[in-house]
C-alpha cells in the first residue's frame, strides 16, 4: 500500500483516491514506492506542466 506521507506535496498537487494528481493538468504524479531499506520514498512522476516547463527551459 502506498503511504502518501512519504510523498512531498507541491503547490499544485491534490490528493484523490490515495494518489496524488496535478490539479492543473490532472495527471497522476506519484510513482511506485521505493524501499531502500534505510528510507522509503515515493518518486515524483513529471506531469504535463513539468515536461512543458522543462522543454521551455531547454529552448532558452
Ligand atoms: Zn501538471
Amino acid at each position: 500500500m502506498t503511504s502518501l506521507k512519504d510523498f512531498v506535496l507541491r503547490e499544485n498537487d491534490v490528493e484523490r483516491n490515495c494518489h496524488i494528481y496535478c490539479k492543473v493538468c490532472g495527471k497522476r504524479v506519484d510513482g511506485e514506492l521505493l524501499d531502500l531499506g534505510f528510507t522509503k520514498f515515493i518518486p515524483r512522476i513529471k506531469c504535463e506542466c513539468e515536461i512543458k516547463r522543462d522543454k521551455e527551459n531547454e529552448e532558452r
